[in-house]
């Protein structure tokens, strides 16, 4: 069954409406567009429309033209899903769910079976991101899927398994092909390529930072990796990403749509990096992706079990002279919670005067 889906306009955009026609700026960049008055209405709801509601507001639109416009709001993120649903939001159903996935990604090892093309076949987002691993023997895949509905394309490769690849040839066959990432390579190193950018990563991490984000709507407020993004694994598992622990059935035993409008998997899109263990007073926060696999505690906050390689309480990188494990320093972040061993912690912190980091002792003791 498919579901309602709740969106708004976002937030660094305004509407104004004219006589014939409306116009809608974004903030930033002064880019604007313009757009049917009934269109003006619906986003100038503060309060935000459903999907369902859109054919009784565009009585004289057709569902093609509904579904177009739907998907150019949302591709040029002049409308965004709004976060504070009710469970009733998503009890009922509607045709059109589907469009709204930011980011599909994919783990490949064998050639795409039907099941898995005819699941992609449905989606239209902005980016469909491909994993290779050690068993995928080729990157055909890639011209065939380059045809579905997504904007762009990223691929991630292991140097090891790809040594030979020709990445103009690459470049040159797939259009739609945006940024190839390839890890396990001998140095660090990032390029444009014939419009691609292309990263050379040494050592792959478990965080990255990507000044990009500074552009990104909300960029500071949610976790990026997660927002708005399905993941299938090489055997059809359904998770939010490819680094995330819970799995929601296969694409052979589970309707995907049932799982992409769930609750339960829509929840880690809503995670705040302020609700995020350590995240939270992270200065690097408003430019970090964080892959970490995330678990909810029942009173609202996340933690993770893998630390990243920076700790802002001290300020410094793995591998830097004035580095510590978070253990190490007397953070510790759990099932059971956040809290500070404040005795370990000023002991560190008095060893190491230069950590400028300053926080709240008593506001993050347990
Ligand atoms: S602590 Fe900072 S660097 Fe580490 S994952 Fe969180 S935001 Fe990123």
């Amino acid at each position: 069954m498919h579901k309602k889906q709740h969106l708004a306009l976002s937030y660094n955009y305004l509407v104004y409406k004219g006589y014939s026609r409306s116009a809608v700026f974004e903030k930033e960049k002064g880019q604007h567009w313009y757009l049917p008055n009934e269109w003006a209405e619906i986003l100038m709801n503060p309060e935000g429309f459903k999907l369902e509601e859109l054919t009784k507001k565009l009585p004289t639109y057709k569902q093609e033209e509904i579904q177009n416009d739907l998907l150019f709001l949302r591709r040029n993120n002049i409308i965004t899903p709004t976060i504070n649903l009710t469970t009733t939001d998503y009890q009922d159903s509607t045709n059109i769910s589907n469009y709204f996935i930011d980011y599909c990604s994919i783990t490949i090892s064998n050639p795409v079976n039907k099941t898995l093309f005819n699941t992609l076949q449905n989606f239209q987002s902005k980016r469909l991101e491909l994993y290779f691993n050690s068993k995928s023997k080729s990157l055909d895949f890639i011209h065939v899927l380059s045809h579905l509905n997504f904007e762009s394309i990223a691929i991630n490769l292991d140097y090891n398994h790809f040594k030979k690849l020709n990445l103009n040839e690459l470049a040159a066959k797939i259009p739609k092909l945006a940024t190839i990432r390839i890890i396990n390579t001998p140095f660090n190193h990032s390029e444009t390529l014939n419009r691609i950018e292309i990263h050379k990563i040494k050592k792959d991490s478990n965080h990255q930072f990507n000044f990009k984000l500074l552009k990104v709507a909300n960029n500071d407020e949610y976790n990026q990796y997660y927002r708005g993004r399905i993941h299938i694994n090489a055997d059809g598992t359904i998770k939010n990403a490819p680094n995330a622990i819970k799995t929601y059935g296969t694409i052979y035993n589970t309707d995907i749509n049932d799982v992409f409008n769930s609750q339960d998997f829509q929840e880690i899109w809503k995670a705040k990096k302020s609700k995020v263990d350590v995240c939270s007073d992270c200065e690097f926060r408003g430019i970090c992706i964080d892959k970490r696999p995330l678990k909810k505690r029942p009173n609202g906050t996340w933690y993770s079990t893998e630390d990243c390689n920076y700790n802002p309480y001290l300020n410094s990188f793995k591998g830097e002279d004035n580095y510590l494990t978070l253990k190490e320093c007397g953070v510790e972040s759990s099932k059971q919670g956040f809290k500070i061993l404040v005795d370990q912690f000023i002991a560190v912190k008095t060893e190491r005067p230069n950590a400028a980091q300053q926080i709240d002792l008593n506001q993050n003791l347990l």
